[in-house]
C-alpha cells in the first residue's frame, strides 16, 4: 500500500539509545496536518521535524492536532515544542495524561519511588541510584510540557482525509492508544505492536500492578481487527498482524516459563533479571530489565504460580509451598 496516497508520511527521528530511532507519522488532510507521536526532545529530532516541515511546505499553523500513542519520552518528549510551534491540541489517553504528570512534571517523586522499588526487589542500592540517575537525565529533556486533551477509548479522531478509532491497548503503558482505520485497514500501533522487538512491559510505581495481564489481553483484542498494514513506532511497517501477535504471545509464554523456573527455588527480582538479561546492560537498559522482570514475576504471582515473601529488607519470590516440581 502506498502510504502517501493516504497523505501518510513516516518521519524517522533519532534516539541516543541502542534502539536508535522512533517513527512518527505526519498525515496530510484537506484542512491541514495531523501528527502521530513526537519524538524525544533532543536537537537532532527537532531538526528532523523542521526539515520535514520545510520539505513539504507545511506552515506550522496548519497542524491541527498531535496524537500521542502514550506518555513515554520518545513519543511525548517533543509534544510541548509542537504545541508552542503550532498551537495544536495534543491528545492522549486519560491514564497516560496522569502518568505524564507523575513521571515528567513531578519526576523527583517518581524517580525516588522507582529507586525504592528496585532496592526492595534486591538491586544493589548504588546500582539503583545510577539507574534512576539515567532516568532523571531523561526527565530533564521533557520541558516544555503541553496542555493535554484527553481522548476516550473508541473515540473517533480525524487523521488527514480519514478517521481513526482510538483503541485502548494497555500493557506497554496503562493508557496506550493505537489508532485504527477500519476503512483503510491501517493500524498506527505505537509501541504496542512492533515488528522485530517485543514491546517493553514493565511494572512501575503509580501504574498498573499486573501490566502483563493487560498487555496479553490487548494483544488478544488486536487479533480481532482487520488490518492490512501496521504502522509501528520502531521498525518498518508490516502486514502479517496475526502472525506477529502469535509470536509475541509465544515470547511471553517462554519468558514466563523461564522466570518461573529461575524464581522457584527462591530469588529476588534482581537475581532473576541478572540471570535472564545478563550483566552487560546500559543503565537505561538495567531499568527496563528490572521493570520487565517484575512485571513477569508479579503476573506469575497473580496466577498463583509463584508466591512472594519478605526476607529481611528484600522481597523474595518462590514456588508456592505445595507446588509439585515440574507440574
Ligand atoms: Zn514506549
Amino acid at each position: 500500500m502506498e502510504l502517501e496516497r493516504w497523505g501518510i508520511y513516516q518521519v524517522r527521528l533519532p534516539l541516543p539509545f541502542r534502539l536508535d530511532h522512533v517513527l512518527c507519522y505526519a498525515v496530510q488532510g484537506r484542512e491541514g496536518w495531523y501528527i502521530v507521536d513526537c519524538g524525544l526532545n533532543i536537537p537532532p529530532a527537532r531538526e528532523a521535524w523542521e526539515d520535514f516541515l520545510a520539505a513539504h511546505g507545511v506552515d506550522p499553523r496548519d497542524v491541527k492536532a498531535v496524537y500521542l500513542t502514550h506518555f513515554h519520552p520518545d513519543h511525548y518528549g517533543l509534544a510541548g515544542w509542537w504545541q508552542q510551534l503550532t498551537g495544536a491540541r495534543v491528545c492522549i489517553s486519560a491514564a497516560d495524561a496522569r502518568l505524564a504528570g507523575i513521571y515528567w512534571r513531578d519526576g523527583a517523586r517518581a524517580a525516588e519511588a522507582v529507586r525504592e522499588l528496585f532496592v526492595r526487589h534486591g538491586m544493589p542500592p548504588a546500582l539503583a541510584r545510577e539507574a534512576v540517575g539515567a532516568m532523571k537525565e531523561l526527565m530533564a529533556t521533557m520541558n516544555a510540557h503541553p496542555s493535554l486533551t484527553v481522548v476516550s477509548p473508541h473515540e473517533e479522531v480525524r487523521l488527514g482525509v480519514f478517521n481513526c478509532r482510538a483503541l485502548l491497548t494497555p500493557g506497554h503503558s496503562d493508557g496506550h492508544l493505537c489508532f485504527y482505520s477500519p476503512a483503510l485497514g491501517i493500524l498506527f500501533s505505537g509501541d504496542h505492536l512492533l515488528p522485530h522487538i517485543s514491546s517493553h512491559v514493565g511494572l512501575w510505581p503509580f501504574a498498573q500492578q499486573d501490566p502483563l495481564a493487560k498487555f496479553l489481553q490487548s494483544l488478544q483484542e488486536c487479533l480481532k481487527l482487520e488490518v492490512s498494514l501496521v504502522l509501528p513506532a520502531h521498525g518498518e511497517a508490516f502486514a502479517n498482524l496475526p502472525e506477529r501477535i502469535n509470536q509475541l504471545l509465544e515470547h511471553h509464554r517462554q519468558r514466563l516459563r523461564l522466570m518461573k523456573e529461575l524464581a522457584a527455588p527462591g530469588a529476588t527480582a534482581y537475581e532473576v533479571a541478572r540471570a535472564t538479561f545478563g550483566d552487560r546492560l546500559t543503565m537505561h537498559e538495567v531499568r527496563f530489565a528490572m521493570a520487565e522482570t517484575l512485571a513477569h514475576l508479579m503476573h506469575l504471582v497473580g496466577k498463583g504460580e509463584l508466591v512472594v515473601r519478605e526476607a529481611g529488607k528484600a522481597v523474595v519470590f518462590g514456588a508456592p509451598p505445595n507446588a509439585v516440581r515440574g507440574a
